[in-house]
């Protein structure tokens, strides 16, 4: 293969059909380079004047008129539908509440008790903590269900039988950046009479998402990852038509109620989705979120999550290129269709790598024991990044 150059990546940014959408955030510090998309995203330069305005305006003028004025009570429903089409779900189907490890626990429930006769819940080892933990706690509480984990989501096919209530795993692995087949496990959950949940926090936003086409049942996810709406950003969660007027709400709260300026003493569950609300939306970081979902609607979505799939391909051939194999392993599967948002690569000293990584302005994180990751939002950033990226964990390395 052809040597690449930096000619080469700032020829590809010159040519890259959706450049525009980086003005869209703030801009990094002079020199810095950012890859925690995978944790926090950039924030939209919207963001600090619609801050401002739901302060002084909101919270200081108009007060308890806010909710209907300012739309803060219809914000769950709302921001839901500004966010389907980021993940490939329909009208109606997707609110933005609570957390991520909150809605877990919804789902896990619902899920459960639509499957009474079946007693377990699968998962993998490798799914993020407070997945299993929020799912185990739920499983405990309904009394005779328990979690199953699977040390590698390919064992599934022979894990599934007629005791498997729900498939609930996470659609990217946080550590490996490997992305699972959604469509595909769909068919064998389905296949075994089981619901499927999937946790979507390290791939709204960052790869092309389809729960429709997919045949997903239900879903979370994360609001302050790639979908940028701030630090502890509102979550959302997801139920397929199939089980919207079905799933009973878990906690019931005068959110989810048919009809909430009732103020009845007996709880009727609203239609569809908007049952699974709770509580008053957390209306700041609502605010926040929403800036960043404004922008998400004027995204090509096509070309972005091209985009993001071919910069992290970039980005692992000139480490290939430009690094010493026997100091970084590539960690993420090399097919784009099963990787998520993040580059991981296994190096012998990780936190160290990424100390000096930050010395020299490039902000990452590490995860235990050995794994430094580069979260990669396809909304602003640039082939060029990947170059100078690669210059910086070189020196790196060596230490
Ligand atoms: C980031 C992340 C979470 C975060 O949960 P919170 O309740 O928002 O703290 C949950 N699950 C996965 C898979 C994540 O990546």
């Amino acid at each position: 293969m052809k040597r690449l150059t930096r000619a080469d990546c700032a020829r590809l940014d010159a040519g890259d059909p959706v450049a525009s959408l980086r003005s869209r955030f703030e801009p990094p510090a002079d020199g810095w380079l950012y890859f925690d998309a995978n944790s926090v995203g950039a924030m939209p330069v919207t963001a600090p004047a619609r801050m401002e305005r739901a302060l002084r305006h909101g919270w200081s003028e108009l007060r308890r008129r806010g909710y209907q004025q300012d739309g803060w009570i219809e914000s769950p429903a709302r921001l839901g539908d500004k966010l389907a089409p980021v993940i490939g779900a329909g009208a109606n189907s997707t609110v933005v509440c609570d957390s991520t490890s909150v809605n877990i626990f919804k789902l896990i429930v619902g899920a459960a008790r639509l499957r009474p006769d079946r007693n377990v819940v699968i998962s993998d080892a490798g799914n993020f903590p407070t997945d299993l933990y929020a799912a185990e706690s739920a499983l405990d509480l309904l009394g005779g269900k328990h979690l199953r984990l699977l040390e590698s989501v390919d064992d599934l096919g022979s894990a599934l039988d007629a005791d498997t209530a729900v498939v609930f795993l996470s659609h990217v692995d946080f550590r490996t950046g490997r992305r699972h087949d959604m469509a595909a496990i769909n068919r064998l959950t389905r296949a075994a009479g089981a619901v499927s949940c999937w946790d979507l926090s390290h791939s709204a936003g960052a790869v092309k998402v389809d729960l429709e086409a997919s045949g997903t049942d239900l879903a979370v996810g994360c609001g302050y990852k790639y979908l940028c709406g701030g630090p502890g950003a509102p979550a959302f969660l997801y139920v397929s038509e199939r089980y919207r007027q079905q799933m009973p709400s878990t906690i019931a709260g005068w959110q989810g109620h048919g009809d909430r300026m009732a103020f009845s003493t007996s709880y009727a569950p609203a239609a569809g989705v908007r049952r699974h609300l709770v509580g008053t939306p957390s209306v700041l970081g609502m605010v926040a979120l929403e800036c960043a979902l404004d922008v998400w609607q004027q995204a090509d979505l096509g070309p972005l999550f091209e985009k993001g799939d071919r910069i992290r391909s970039l980005l692992i051939d000139l480490i290939d290129q430009e690094c010493d194999p026997a100091a970084a392993r590539i960690v993420s599967p090399r097919e784009s269709e099963s990787r998520g948002g993040h580059v991981a690569i296994a190096v012998a000293d990780a936190p160290g790598t990424s100390k000096r990584l930050e010395e020299s302005r490039v902000v990452c994180t590490s995860r235990k024991p050995d794994i430094v990751r580069f979260g990669i939002s396809p909304l602003y950033a640039r082939y060029t990044d990947m170059w100078d990226l690669v210059e910086r964990l070189n020196k790196a390395l060596i230490g």
